[in-house]
């Protein structure tokens, strides 16, 4: 697993936040430079942690519609089908699943009389029951990373220890930092006033 330091953290958040925010805006916000926002990203990108840059779209203002799609399939025939779903476009996500009734599941979107044509666009042999679930309302999670999980090493923004046990979180600008203890948040808090203060 790759180990993130804090710098990378918050790179991360203020790309997960918004993919085409500049190196020059994110160097400001984690008072560092452009060079070293560009190195940590390289960085990010090579060791997989950045797969791509992507944007939402609200599918619903381009009428698009979501479907979610159940299939029941003879185990032989899964993977088959899984392969042949992944070939349509309409298919956004696809698990298989170690439930028998619902071997895959896969979250769909597009044009509804394409998505409700699926049984004529796959080979149904093998395939015991396929449901279509138009979505009404789809309610997402987002996928910023959890950012208080102990499986990443965060340092304290102040001392620039290690910070063990309960980070201490405090949001400056709407950007989190982090910090071992309270004192080190003060510490900060003081240092960041006076940076806003000299900057006017
Ligand atoms: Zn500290």
């Amino acid at each position: 697993m790759a180990e993130l330091d804090n710098l990378d953290v918050k790179i991360l958040t203020h790309l997960q936040g918004n993919s085409r925010k500049s190196f020059q805006e994110i160097a400001k916000a984690c008072l560092t430079s452009v060079p070293t926002v560009k190195s940590r990203v390289d960085r990010l990108l090579e060791l997989g942690v950045i797969r791509k840059f992507t944007i939402d779209i609200d599918n619903s203002k381009l009428g698009i519609s979501e479907a979610i799609l159940i299939v029941n399939a003879k185990p032989i025939a899964v993977n088959r089908i899984a392969e042949e779903l992944l070939g349509l476009e309409e298919v956004k996500e696809l698990y298989v699943t170690s439930d028998s009734d619902a071997a895959i599941i896969s979250r769909m979107a597009g044009d509804m009389h394409r998505i409700l044509a699926i049984q004529d666009r796959i080979n149904l042999t093998d395939v015991n029951n396929v449901r279509i679930m138009s979505v009404k309302t789809p309610f997402r999670k987002d996928t910023t990373i959890p950012l208080a999980s102990s499986s990443i090493t965060l340092t304290c923004a102040y001392c620039d220890r290690k910070v063990t046990g309960d980070a201490v979180r405090k949001k400056f600008d709407d950007k989190d930092y982090f910090f071992c203890c309270n004192t080190c948040k003060a510490e900060f808090e003081k240092k960041y006033m006076k940076l806003l203060a000299d900057a006017r």
